[in-house]
């Protein structure tokens, strides 16, 4: 069985119904989107205690700020009226060498980005080997 069947047929056992994509529901909720790394320990939708339709989520590797993350939180804030930007590195990630380093230059990079209309509100969190949000403030440097 490879990984895609073992996943379907868990979708089967489940049996639980699918969130139907309600038009009104097209903003999130919350009105936050969120950048984290892909690296599957990170439940993010459990760490936050997300639903569906609550928040954008943006994965890649590392979490990191790209021209194709800049282009989704772009749409995010003008199609999808996010206003504020959470985002998740993590300790032992295999995409970065030091995770806190990255995440600083990533929040100086939002912070002061002129492709995104909203950037007031950016916070950066690591999540650390025993579990834990640990909260890395921007590089007030860069102003
Ligand atoms: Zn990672």
């Amino acid at each position: 069985m490879t990984g895609a069947e073992h996943l379907l047929s868990r979708r089967h056992h489940v049996g639980a119904a699918l969130t139907p994509l309600d038009p009104e529901k097209r903003r999130p909720l919350t009105r936050v989107a969120i950048v984290a790394c892909m690296d599957a320990r990170l439940g993010i939708e459990t760490m936050f205690g997300l639903r569906a339709g609550d928040a954008h989520v943006i994965r890649n590797a590392g979490g990191c700020i790209t021209s194709d993350t800049l282009r989704s939180l772009r749409l995010s804030q003008i199609r999808g009226g996010t206003r504020e930007i959470v985002l998740v590195h993590h300790e032992d990630c295999a995409a970065l060498s030091d995770p806190d380093a990255d995440l600083r230059e990533c929040l100086d990079l939002l912070r002061t980005s002129n492709e995104l209309p909203h950037t007031d509100v950016v916070r950066g969190f690591i999540y650390t080997r025993g579990g834990a949000l640990r909260e890395i403030r921007p590089d007030r440097r860069a102003e």
